[in-house]
This record gives structure tokens, sequence and C-alpha cells, in this order.
């Protein structure tokens, strides 16, 4: 019996530069590395503040591409699925009228981490509002809300990798040393 490989959240770049990420956790560089090029942790604590926070970026840049009917954090989502986070569409009849659902869940470990990538995961669920696919013009959306998207996505998957590798959160005691100051 093999037991079951971990999750392999490089699978889709060059195989040089996961071997390069996977040195750089070996060498117990790429903490400082990601720490130094996102210092904080955000502050959307709650689903109340996401909802918010994604219905402003969804106000900003799709307009009313469809209605969200839920946002929240889902701790029960822990690994990035179906890519990176969960959309899910429930279509049923009101009325007359067949209406389709939206809602966006975010996985809890999102609460701690940097800025960029719970907006990197928030572009990317946004997208699939008008995008089921991950194709091109899927892409395209993302790159329009986040042009830094593609490095923020192989920044939070080698994150993951370093995560998975060493169980150590990174922005973790970021948010418990600041907690503390404002006592
Ligand atoms: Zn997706």
């Amino acid at each position: 019996m093999h037991p079951k490989p971990p999750p392999n959240y490089l699978a889709a770049y060059p195989a040089a530069l996961a071997a390069q990420v996977r040195q750089l956790i070996e060498q117990g560089k790429l903490a400082d590395l990601l720490r130094q090029k996102y210092p904080l942790a955000h502050s959307v604590r709650t689903d109340k503040a996401l909802y918010d926070y994604v219905l402003e970026a969804k106000g900003e840049y799709l307009g009313n591409a469809g209605s969200l009917s839920k946002v929240a954090f889902d701790s029960k989502l822990h690994v990035i699925q179906n890519a990176l986070g969960m959309h899910t569409t429930i279509s049923r009849v009101q009325g007359a009228k067949l209406k389709s659902k939206r809602e966006i869940r975010v996985a809890t470990m999102f609460k701690d981490m940097p800025p960029e990538f719970l907006r990197m995961i928030v572009v990317h669920e946004l997208a699939h509002l008008k995008e089921r696919e991950h194709n091109k013009a899927f892409y395209q959306l993302c790159l329009h809300m986040e042009p830094d998207y593609h490095q923020l996505e192989f920044d939070l998957r080698a994150y993951l990798t370093y995560l998975d590798a060493t169980g150590k959160q990174l922005w973790l005691s970021v948010r418990a040393e600041a907690s503390t100051l404002t006592l």
C-alpha cells in the first residue's frame, strides 16, 4: 500500500519552477521570502466583512452580473477544491421563473493570509460569475480585475506547498502580535 501523495499545488507550472519552490522550502528560505513580499495579514474577519468586500469588488468590475445570495468563509473547505475555492450555482424554481442562486465560499484558511491572496481568491470567484471554465476569457477577466493575478496565484500556491510541508501558517503570528498591540 502506498500512502496517498499530498496535493501538488504547482502541477500546472514548469517542473524547474516547482522544484525551485520545493528547494526554497527545504532550505528554510521560502517563509522569509513570502513574508518580505507580503508583510501583513488582511483584516476581513467575518462573513459579513467578506460579503461587503466581495460586493465592493463586484460592483467595481462586474456591475450587476448576477446577484450573490451568499458569501461566506467555509471551514469545511480545507484544500483548494476545483482549482481554488468553490463556486456554486443552485438553480431552483421560484414561482414561474427559474432563478439562479449564486454563492461564493472562501476556505477559512484565507482568513489568515495577506490582503493580496484574499483579493486573488475573490477575483477568481468573481470571474466565475461570468465564466464557468478556467478558459482564456476567464483568466482575462481575472487579469482585468487584478493585473498581478498570475503572480499572486503562483505565490499562493507556493505558500500552500509550504503549508503542506511544514504545517506552519505564516500570517497567524502577524495577527496575534497586532491584536496584542491594540489591547
Ligand atoms: Zn475556479
